[in-house]
Protein backbone atom coordinates (compact mmCIF):
# COMPACT_ATOMS: atom_id res chain seq x y z
CA UNK A 1 0.00 0.00 0.00
CA UNK A 2 1.60 3.43 -1.23
CA UNK A 3 1.83 5.71 2.48
CA UNK A 4 0.64 8.88 2.49
CA UNK A 5 2.97 11.68 4.51
CA UNK A 6 0.74 13.95 5.98
CA UNK A 7 2.92 16.99 7.01
CA UNK A 8 4.44 16.86 3.75
CA UNK A 9 1.11 17.28 2.54
CA UNK A 10 -0.23 19.67 4.01
CA UNK A 11 3.52 21.57 3.59
CA UNK A 12 3.43 21.78 0.17
CA UNK A 13 -0.43 22.85 -0.19
CA UNK A 14 0.21 25.73 2.20
CA UNK A 15 3.49 26.67 0.25
CA UNK A 16 1.17 26.95 -2.62
CA UNK A 17 -1.67 28.72 -1.24
CA UNK A 18 1.25 31.60 -0.48
CA UNK A 19 1.20 32.31 -4.35
CA UNK A 20 -1.26 35.11 -4.39
CA UNK A 21 -2.40 34.39 -1.06
CA UNK A 22 -5.28 36.71 0.05
CA UNK A 23 -6.39 36.41 3.82
CA UNK A 24 -6.75 32.91 4.59
CA UNK A 25 -7.46 31.49 0.61
CA UNK A 26 -6.00 33.09 -2.32
CA UNK A 27 -6.20 35.06 -5.23
CA UNK A 28 -4.93 33.61 -8.38
CA UNK A 29 -5.85 34.29 -12.40
CA UNK A 30 -4.78 32.28 -14.77
CA UNK A 31 -1.86 33.51 -16.07
CA UNK A 32 -1.35 35.98 -13.41
CA UNK A 33 2.99 36.93 -12.33
CA UNK A 34 1.65 34.66 -9.02
CA UNK A 35 0.01 31.95 -11.33
CA UNK A 36 2.91 31.21 -14.09
CA UNK A 37 5.03 31.16 -10.81
CA UNK A 38 3.17 28.53 -8.88
CA UNK A 39 3.61 26.58 -12.29
CA UNK A 40 6.87 26.74 -12.20
CA UNK A 41 6.94 26.04 -8.90
CA UNK A 42 4.88 22.80 -9.26
CA UNK A 43 6.95 21.81 -12.02
CA UNK A 44 10.44 21.88 -9.78
CA UNK A 45 7.86 19.58 -7.15
CA UNK A 46 7.55 17.29 -10.14
CA UNK A 47 10.79 16.81 -10.85
CA UNK A 48 12.11 16.26 -7.23
CA UNK A 49 9.58 13.59 -7.30
CA UNK A 50 11.46 12.07 -9.96
CA UNK A 51 8.88 12.95 -13.01
CA UNK A 52 9.44 14.80 -16.08
CA UNK A 53 8.15 18.15 -15.92
CA UNK A 54 6.82 19.63 -19.00
CA UNK A 55 4.83 23.02 -18.87
CA UNK A 56 2.76 23.37 -22.39
CA UNK A 57 1.94 25.88 -24.93
CA UNK A 58 -1.58 26.45 -23.02
CA UNK A 59 -0.01 26.34 -19.05
CA UNK A 60 -0.81 22.89 -18.08
CA UNK A 61 2.12 21.20 -15.92
CA UNK A 62 2.63 17.70 -16.27
CA UNK A 63 4.74 14.92 -14.45
CA UNK A 64 5.14 12.43 -16.96
CA UNK A 65 6.03 8.96 -15.32
CA UNK A 66 8.31 7.96 -18.60
CA UNK A 67 9.34 4.75 -17.46
CA UNK A 68 6.36 3.27 -15.86
CA UNK A 69 4.44 0.31 -17.90
CA UNK A 70 0.92 1.12 -16.48
CA UNK A 71 0.18 5.38 -15.83
CA UNK A 72 -2.53 6.84 -14.32
CA UNK A 73 -2.91 10.51 -14.95
CA UNK A 74 -3.66 12.28 -11.91
CA UNK A 75 -4.31 15.99 -10.99
CA UNK A 76 -6.45 19.49 -10.82
CA UNK A 77 -6.17 22.81 -12.10
CA UNK A 78 -4.55 25.31 -9.97
CA UNK A 79 -5.44 28.86 -10.55
CA UNK A 80 -7.59 30.03 -8.31
CA UNK A 81 -11.46 32.23 -8.30
CA UNK A 82 -10.69 36.04 -7.79
CA UNK A 83 -10.26 36.14 -3.68
CA UNK A 84 -10.90 32.31 -3.55
CA UNK A 85 -10.00 29.85 -1.42
CA UNK A 86 -6.91 27.69 -1.07
CA UNK A 87 -8.22 24.38 -1.92
CA UNK A 88 -9.99 24.69 -5.09
CA UNK A 89 -7.96 22.91 -7.75
CA UNK A 90 -4.61 22.87 -5.74
CA UNK A 91 -5.97 20.48 -3.45
CA UNK A 92 -6.36 17.80 -5.96
CA UNK A 93 -2.82 18.92 -7.59
CA UNK A 94 -0.77 18.39 -4.46
CA UNK A 95 -2.91 14.83 -3.84
CA UNK A 96 -1.24 14.08 -7.45
CA UNK A 97 2.06 15.20 -6.69
CA UNK A 98 1.85 13.31 -3.21
CA UNK A 99 0.34 10.04 -4.64
CA UNK A 100 3.25 10.21 -7.02
CA UNK A 101 5.69 10.15 -4.17
CA UNK A 102 4.27 7.75 -2.12
CA UNK A 103 4.36 5.30 -5.21
CA UNK A 104 7.82 5.90 -5.91
CA UNK A 105 8.87 4.80 -2.59
CA UNK A 106 6.90 1.60 -2.24
CA UNK A 107 9.20 -0.66 -4.30
CA UNK A 108 5.70 -3.28 -3.88
CA UNK A 109 4.73 -0.60 -6.33
CA UNK A 110 7.24 -0.29 -9.20
CA UNK A 111 6.25 0.26 -12.48
CA UNK A 112 3.10 1.54 -11.73
CA UNK A 113 3.29 5.46 -12.55
CA UNK A 114 1.55 8.45 -11.38
CA UNK A 115 1.23 11.22 -14.03
CA UNK A 116 0.70 14.55 -12.27
CA UNK A 117 -1.16 17.67 -14.12
CA UNK A 118 -1.92 21.11 -12.99
CA UNK A 119 -4.67 22.18 -15.87
CA UNK A 120 -5.16 25.77 -16.82
CA UNK A 121 -7.85 27.97 -16.63
CA UNK A 122 -10.55 25.61 -15.25
CA UNK A 123 -11.79 28.56 -13.67
CA UNK A 124 -12.73 30.57 -16.89
CA UNK A 125 -10.48 33.50 -16.63
CA UNK A 126 -9.92 33.56 -20.79
CA UNK A 127 -12.29 30.73 -21.53
CA UNK A 128 -13.73 27.47 -20.63
CA UNK A 129 -11.88 24.76 -19.18
CA UNK A 130 -8.90 25.48 -21.46
CA UNK A 131 -6.32 22.93 -20.38
CA UNK A 132 -8.09 20.50 -20.16
CA UNK A 133 -9.83 20.71 -23.55
CA UNK A 134 -6.40 21.24 -25.35
CA UNK A 135 -4.85 18.57 -23.59
CA UNK A 136 -8.39 16.07 -25.27
CA UNK A 137 -8.38 18.09 -28.91
CA UNK A 138 -11.60 19.99 -28.05
CA UNK A 139 -10.18 23.83 -28.02
CA UNK A 140 -8.99 24.59 -31.79
CA UNK A 141 -6.31 27.90 -32.21
CA UNK A 142 -9.17 30.31 -33.49
CA UNK A 143 -10.90 30.11 -30.22
CA UNK A 144 -7.27 30.34 -28.87
CA UNK A 145 -7.49 33.65 -31.11
CA UNK A 146 -10.91 34.93 -30.17
CA UNK A 147 -10.21 34.60 -26.17
CA UNK A 148 -10.20 37.17 -23.57
CA UNK A 149 -10.37 37.89 -20.14
CA UNK A 150 -12.84 39.85 -18.70
CA UNK A 151 -10.72 42.49 -18.43
CA UNK A 152 -10.28 42.41 -21.71
CA UNK A 153 -6.71 40.99 -22.44
CA UNK A 154 -6.47 39.06 -25.41
CA UNK A 155 -5.60 35.20 -24.69
CA UNK A 156 -2.73 34.73 -26.86
CA UNK A 157 -0.96 37.99 -25.08
CA UNK A 158 -1.30 36.76 -21.58
CA UNK A 159 0.45 33.48 -22.84
CA UNK A 160 3.48 35.38 -24.49
CA UNK A 161 3.64 37.49 -20.76
CA UNK A 162 3.23 33.73 -19.51
CA UNK A 163 6.29 32.69 -21.43
CA UNK A 164 3.91 29.60 -22.99
CA UNK A 165 3.68 31.41 -26.51
CA UNK A 166 5.13 28.73 -29.16
CA UNK A 167 5.45 26.01 -26.84
CA UNK A 168 3.76 22.68 -28.37
CA UNK A 169 0.49 21.94 -26.26
CA UNK A 170 0.24 18.12 -25.04
CA UNK A 171 -2.56 16.27 -26.24
CA UNK A 172 -4.05 13.20 -24.70
CA UNK A 173 -2.35 9.95 -26.26
CA UNK A 174 -5.36 7.15 -24.52
CA UNK A 175 -3.23 4.33 -24.83
CA UNK A 176 -0.72 5.91 -22.16
CA UNK A 177 -3.25 5.36 -19.32
CA UNK A 178 -5.50 3.60 -17.74
CA UNK A 179 -7.61 6.52 -16.89
CA UNK A 180 -7.74 10.01 -14.86
CA UNK A 181 -8.29 10.72 -11.03
CA UNK A 182 -9.27 13.84 -9.53
CA UNK A 183 -9.69 14.72 -6.44
CA UNK A 184 -11.77 17.73 -5.58
CA UNK A 185 -13.40 19.42 -2.42
CA UNK A 186 -16.88 19.12 -2.26
CA UNK A 187 -17.52 22.34 -2.42
CA UNK A 188 -21.31 21.94 -0.98
CA UNK A 189 -22.33 20.78 2.16
CA UNK A 190 -23.18 17.39 1.55
CA UNK A 191 -20.46 15.77 3.43
CA UNK A 192 -19.87 18.22 5.99
CA UNK A 193 -23.76 17.82 7.40
CA UNK A 194 -23.94 14.40 7.33
CA UNK A 195 -20.19 13.57 8.88
CA UNK A 196 -19.19 11.73 6.25
CA UNK A 197 -15.16 12.56 5.45
CA UNK A 198 -15.63 10.92 1.24
CA UNK A 199 -17.28 11.63 -1.21
CA UNK A 200 -17.52 9.25 -4.62
CA UNK A 201 -18.76 11.45 -7.26
CA UNK A 202 -21.13 8.85 -9.64
CA UNK A 203 -20.73 11.99 -12.63
CA UNK A 204 -20.89 15.76 -13.14
CA UNK A 205 -24.14 17.06 -13.59
CA UNK A 206 -25.70 18.04 -16.84
CA UNK A 207 -26.58 21.85 -17.04
CA UNK A 208 -30.03 23.23 -18.87
CA UNK A 209 -30.40 26.45 -19.64
CA UNK A 210 -33.43 28.86 -21.00
CA UNK A 211 -35.15 32.11 -21.40
CA UNK A 212 -38.44 32.65 -21.00
CA UNK A 213 -40.00 35.68 -21.93
CA UNK A 214 -43.61 37.40 -21.29
CA UNK A 215 -44.72 40.30 -23.86
CA UNK A 216 -47.45 42.52 -22.61
CA UNK A 217 -48.29 46.16 -22.55
CA UNK A 218 -46.20 48.75 -21.36
CA UNK A 219 -48.89 51.73 -20.12
CA UNK A 220 -49.21 54.57 -17.68
CA UNK A 221 -49.21 53.13 -13.77
CA UNK A 222 -51.67 55.64 -12.61
CA UNK A 223 -54.56 55.63 -15.47
CA UNK A 224 -54.82 52.30 -17.00
CA UNK A 225 -57.23 50.25 -14.86
CA UNK A 226 -56.21 47.29 -13.17
CA UNK A 227 -58.57 44.95 -14.91
CA UNK A 228 -57.36 45.93 -18.49
CA UNK A 229 -53.41 46.15 -17.59
CA UNK A 230 -51.27 42.74 -19.57
CA UNK A 231 -48.74 43.40 -16.83
CA UNK A 232 -45.84 41.39 -17.97
CA UNK A 233 -43.67 41.24 -14.49
CA UNK A 234 -46.78 39.95 -13.14
CA UNK A 235 -47.70 37.15 -15.24
CA UNK A 236 -43.70 36.24 -14.82
CA UNK A 237 -43.75 36.16 -11.15
CA UNK A 238 -46.91 33.83 -11.27
CA UNK A 239 -45.25 31.90 -13.66
CA UNK A 240 -42.40 32.00 -11.74
CA UNK A 241 -44.05 30.47 -8.73
CA UNK A 242 -45.45 27.86 -10.82
CA UNK A 243 -42.26 26.48 -12.40
CA UNK A 244 -40.32 25.97 -8.80
CA UNK A 245 -44.05 24.01 -7.01
CA UNK A 246 -43.98 21.89 -10.34
CA UNK A 247 -39.83 21.36 -10.62
CA UNK A 248 -40.62 20.08 -7.09
CA UNK A 249 -42.78 17.66 -7.87
CA UNK A 250 -41.00 16.20 -10.23
CA UNK A 251 -37.61 16.29 -9.16
CA UNK A 252 -35.14 13.72 -8.89
CA UNK A 253 -33.15 12.43 -5.73
CA UNK A 254 -30.63 15.54 -6.02
CA UNK A 255 -32.34 17.81 -8.97
CA UNK A 256 -31.60 21.62 -8.26
CA UNK A 257 -33.35 24.24 -10.07
CA UNK A 258 -32.98 28.30 -10.14
CA UNK A 259 -33.99 31.26 -11.69
CA UNK A 260 -31.16 33.08 -11.18
CA UNK A 261 -32.10 36.21 -13.47
CA UNK A 262 -35.40 38.39 -13.76
CA UNK A 263 -35.36 41.12 -15.91
CA UNK A 264 -38.47 44.10 -15.94
CA UNK A 265 -38.93 46.29 -18.78
CA UNK A 266 -38.59 48.90 -18.51
CA UNK A 267 -38.39 48.75 -14.58
CA UNK A 268 -39.46 51.72 -13.52
CA UNK A 269 -41.82 52.84 -10.69
CA UNK A 270 -44.50 54.33 -12.24
CA UNK A 271 -45.00 52.07 -15.58
CA UNK A 272 -46.73 48.56 -15.97
CA UNK A 273 -44.26 47.14 -17.52
CA UNK A 274 -44.31 45.81 -21.20
CA UNK A 275 -42.00 42.68 -21.29
CA UNK A 276 -40.12 40.55 -18.97
CA UNK A 277 -37.60 37.84 -19.01
CA UNK A 278 -36.17 34.93 -16.40
CA UNK A 279 -33.31 32.22 -17.01
CA UNK A 280 -34.56 28.95 -15.21
CA UNK A 281 -31.76 26.51 -14.65
CA UNK A 282 -31.83 22.51 -14.02
CA UNK A 283 -29.00 20.80 -13.08
CA UNK A 284 -29.04 16.96 -13.16
CA UNK A 285 -26.67 13.49 -13.22
CA UNK A 286 -29.65 12.25 -15.70
CA UNK A 287 -30.55 13.52 -19.18
CA UNK A 288 -33.81 12.20 -18.65
CA UNK A 289 -34.88 14.39 -15.54
CA UNK A 290 -33.23 16.72 -17.59
CA UNK A 291 -35.96 16.38 -20.53
CA UNK A 292 -38.50 16.58 -18.04
CA UNK A 293 -38.12 19.87 -16.65
CA UNK A 294 -37.94 21.04 -20.19
CA UNK A 295 -41.34 19.14 -20.81
CA UNK A 296 -43.04 20.48 -17.65
CA UNK A 297 -41.46 24.69 -18.86
CA UNK A 298 -42.78 24.23 -21.99
CA UNK A 299 -46.14 22.89 -20.73
CA UNK A 300 -46.16 25.92 -17.97
CA UNK A 301 -45.51 28.60 -20.70
CA UNK A 302 -47.58 27.30 -22.87
CA UNK A 303 -50.70 27.03 -20.54
CA UNK A 304 -49.34 30.47 -19.50
CA UNK A 305 -49.79 31.44 -23.33
CA UNK A 306 -53.23 30.49 -23.66
CA UNK A 307 -54.41 32.28 -20.52
CA UNK A 308 -53.33 35.53 -21.27
CA UNK A 309 -53.57 38.32 -21.46
CA UNK A 310 -49.77 38.34 -21.83
CA UNK A 311 -47.57 35.82 -24.18
CA UNK A 312 -45.17 33.67 -22.95
CA UNK A 313 -42.39 31.94 -24.78
CA UNK A 314 -39.58 29.89 -24.08
CA UNK A 315 -35.98 29.65 -25.84
CA UNK A 316 -33.39 26.98 -24.97
CA UNK A 317 -30.37 28.80 -24.30
CA UNK A 318 -27.70 26.14 -23.62
CA UNK A 319 -27.78 22.17 -22.74
CA UNK A 320 -24.52 20.35 -21.22
CA UNK A 321 -24.71 16.90 -21.05
CA UNK A 322 -24.06 15.01 -17.95
CA UNK A 323 -20.86 13.07 -17.80
CA UNK A 324 -20.48 9.68 -15.66
CA UNK A 325 -17.82 8.91 -14.38
CA UNK A 326 -16.28 4.91 -14.47
CA UNK A 327 -17.82 2.16 -12.41
CA UNK A 328 -14.58 0.27 -12.04
CA UNK A 329 -12.93 3.34 -10.47
CA UNK A 330 -15.90 4.30 -8.48
CA UNK A 331 -15.80 1.11 -7.25
CA UNK A 332 -12.28 0.99 -6.03
CA UNK A 333 -12.62 4.37 -4.02
CA UNK A 334 -15.80 3.23 -2.68
CA UNK A 335 -13.81 0.21 -0.99
CA UNK A 336 -10.77 2.52 -0.58
CA UNK A 337 -13.01 4.50 1.51
CA UNK A 338 -14.77 1.73 3.21
CA UNK A 339 -11.44 0.63 4.15
CA UNK A 340 -10.17 3.15 5.83
CA UNK A 341 -12.84 4.85 7.29
CA UNK A 342 -16.05 2.64 7.00
CA UNK A 343 -19.32 3.52 6.50
CA UNK A 344 -17.99 7.24 6.48
CA UNK A 345 -18.73 7.65 2.52
CA UNK A 346 -21.17 8.63 0.16
CA UNK A 347 -22.17 8.08 -3.39
CA UNK A 348 -23.02 11.58 -4.92
CA UNK A 349 -23.12 13.96 -7.74
CA UNK A 350 -21.01 16.64 -8.53
CA UNK A 351 -23.48 19.67 -8.76
CA UNK A 352 -20.25 21.80 -10.14
CA UNK A 353 -18.08 21.63 -13.62
CA UNK A 354 -14.61 20.05 -13.27
CA UNK A 355 -11.91 18.91 -15.90
CA UNK A 356 -12.56 15.39 -15.17
CA UNK A 357 -15.80 15.76 -17.25
CA UNK A 358 -13.95 17.12 -20.04
CA UNK A 359 -11.66 14.29 -19.87
CA UNK A 360 -13.54 11.64 -19.26
CA UNK A 361 -14.62 12.24 -23.31
CA UNK A 362 -11.27 10.64 -24.12
CA UNK A 363 -10.01 8.57 -20.79
CA UNK A 364 -12.11 6.46 -18.07
CA UNK A 365 -12.31 8.78 -15.22
CA UNK A 366 -13.44 9.12 -11.53
CA UNK A 367 -13.87 11.27 -8.87
CA UNK A 368 -13.17 12.00 -5.56
CA UNK A 369 -14.69 14.44 -2.81
CA UNK A 370 -13.63 15.64 0.63
CA UNK A 371 -15.55 18.00 2.96
CA UNK A 372 -15.82 21.66 2.53
CA UNK A 373 -16.80 23.16 5.93
CA UNK A 374 -19.89 24.87 6.02
CA UNK A 375 -19.99 23.99 2.10
CA UNK A 376 -18.47 27.39 1.27
CA UNK A 377 -15.95 27.88 -1.65
CA UNK A 378 -15.24 30.39 -4.07
CA UNK A 379 -14.39 32.34 -1.86
CA UNK A 380 -11.35 33.39 0.57
CA UNK A 381 -12.33 31.15 3.97
CA UNK A 382 -13.13 28.08 2.25
CA UNK A 383 -11.75 25.58 4.12
CA UNK A 384 -10.69 21.38 5.19
CA UNK A 385 -10.21 19.87 8.73
CA UNK A 386 -6.63 18.69 8.14
CA UNK A 387 -7.19 15.66 9.16
CA UNK A 388 -9.53 15.17 6.64
CA UNK A 389 -7.39 16.10 4.04
CA UNK A 390 -4.52 13.56 5.05
CA UNK A 391 -7.28 11.31 5.49
CA UNK A 392 -8.29 11.66 1.47
CA UNK A 393 -5.18 11.72 -0.06
CA UNK A 394 -4.83 8.58 1.82
CA UNK A 395 -7.70 6.81 0.47
CA UNK A 396 -7.55 8.30 -2.70
CA UNK A 397 -3.66 6.45 -2.84
CA UNK A 398 -4.91 3.38 -2.17
CA UNK A 399 -7.88 3.91 -4.92
CA UNK A 400 -5.35 4.68 -7.77
CA UNK A 401 -2.83 1.72 -6.20
CA UNK A 402 -5.93 -1.08 -6.46
CA UNK A 403 -6.56 0.54 -10.00
CA UNK A 404 -2.86 0.26 -11.36
CA UNK A 405 -2.99 -3.32 -9.82
CA UNK A 406 -5.51 -4.30 -11.38
CA UNK A 407 -4.68 -2.72 -14.80
ZN1 LIG B 1 -12.16 23.59 -8.78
Amino acid sequence: MPQIDGDRLLADLKRLREFGRYETGVHRPTYSEVDVASRHWLADKFAEAALDPVIDGIGNVFGRANNASRRLLVGSHSETQPKGGWLDGALGVVYALELARAFAADPALSGLGIETVAWADEEGHYGNMLGSRSFTGRLDEAEIDACRSRDGVALRDALAQAGFAGRPRVAVEPERYLGYLEAHIEQGDTLDSTGRRIGVVEGIVGIWNWRVVLTGQQNHAGTTQMARRKDAGVAMVRLATQIHDRFAQIAGPRTVWTIGRMLVDPNAPSVVPGRAEMQVQARDIDTAVLARYRDVLVELAAACDRAGPCRCTVEELSQTEPRLMDPAFESAIEAAAEHRVPAGHIRMPSGAGHDAQVISHRLRAGMMFIPSLGGISHHWSEDTKEADIVLGAQVFADAAAAILKAG
